[in-house]
């Protein structure tokens, strides 16, 4: 087992409450769950069923996994106010052209 890192505690007592072993649904205890790797936000456990000694692996990450991508999950913009609302309100009513077209645009 890896030095304990922050957050490892929690995520071996989520495996060892909610996450039984997938062959005979016994329990695990915290002896039982071993962190293989963490790295960058996310964690391999790795646990052993003390009853039937199947073993499974886990992932884990500190935040959902595609926001690990460059330019995901970092919006940072305002929310909408009234005028932002009633500003497109008035631009949709008077816009011609192909609504397809304006939503594929990027900005
Ligand atoms: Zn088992």
């Amino acid at each position: 087992m890896l030095v304990e890192q922050p957050g490892t505690g929690d995520l071996v007592a989520f495996v060892t409450r909610y996450l039984p072993c997938s062959a005979c649904q016994h329990a695990y205890s915290a002896g039982d769950v071993a962190v293989l790797r963490h790295s960058a936000g996310s964690w391999v456990l790795s646990a052993t069923c003390p009853v039937c000694h199947h073993n499974s692996t886990f992932s884990a990450f500190d935040r959902l996994p595609y926001t690990h991508l460059p330019g995901m999950g970092a919006v940072h913009s305002s929310p909408l106010s009234q005028d932002d609302v009633q500003t497109w309100a008035d631009f949709l009513v008077r816009f011609q052209g192909d609504l397809s077209d304006l939503l594929a645009t990027s900005d």
